[in-house]
């Protein structure tokens, strides 16, 4: 599996729970808001062996992995690794995905306890947001599904981006979660420029107003509830 990168102790990835970060290199979507653009491309990062892995990581004071990218779930050895981080010890495992593939997701399963799952936008803009050209949505929808009907938590979040996206879309995400039979808390954070995006991509986004969203708490699904990160 190839490793970008390995943040040793974060207190904000992981509600609550200090975690050692482990971001995979390469990614099959590419969203021109990325803020992690450099580790896209598939070849980004080092190819190391599970056990190399679980070393390098190994004897920090954190109490579980956030394991993000890139894209995970594209590294078909996944499960793998998380079985070696919970045969070695780890007492909470978080995956960041944005669910496209579900096969990879369903063998991760037994060894994950939390999920923040990127909603990119309603089904409709699914193939324009990514730059993917075989339609991932249904593939996501797929992700959704196998994450509400299993033990995992299933934490849903979408990055607003001025210049990209409307509220309007914030409701029709929140009813695609609730036609799906999500309950639960459903994340929004505004999208930042930062290093790690990409100048000649961004130019026309900008960081959104609040306010923009403010008027969603009254139309939200029931049995869903709206959060705000600003950051
Ligand atoms: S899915 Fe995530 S990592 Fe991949 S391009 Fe989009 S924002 Fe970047």
């Amino acid at each position: 599996m190839r490793i970008a990168s390995v943040i040793d102790i974060s207190l904000v990835d992981v509600p609550k729970i200090p975690v050692t970060v482990i971001f995979t290199g390469g990614c099959n979507m590419d969203c021109r808001y990325c803020q992690n653009a450099e580790i896209i491309p598939l070849d980004s990062g080092t190819e190391m062996t599970i056990p190399d892995i679980v070393e390098k990581v190994r004897g920090n004071l954190s109490d579980g992995y956030c394991i993000t990218g890139g894209e995970p779930t594209i590294h078909k050895d996944l499960p793998l690794l998380l079985q070696a981080l919970k045969d070695d010890g780890a007492s909470h495992i978080n995956l960041n995905t944005q669910g496209s593939v579900p096969d990879v997701l369903e063998r991760c399963l037994p060894f994950l306890d939390s999920v923040w799952f990127d909603m990119k936008s309603v089904p409709e803009r699914y193939s324009e947001i990514t730059r993917v050209q075989s339609d991932p949505w249904p593939r996501v929808e797929k992700s959704i599904t196998m994450l509400i009907d299993s033990d995992v938590s299933f934490w849903p979040r979408t990055t607003y981006v001025g210049g990209l996206m409307n509220s309007g879309e914030i409701q029709g995400i929140a009813d695609s979660l609730y036609k799906l039979g999500f309950q639960g808390e459903y994340l929004v954070q505004n999208y930042k420029k930062s290093a790690g995006t990409r100048e000649n991509e961004v130019s026309t986004f900008h960081e959104p107003d609040r306010s923009e969203l403010d008027q969603l708490l009254e139309t939200i699904p029931s049995g869903i509830s709206l959060k705000f990160d600003w950051r």
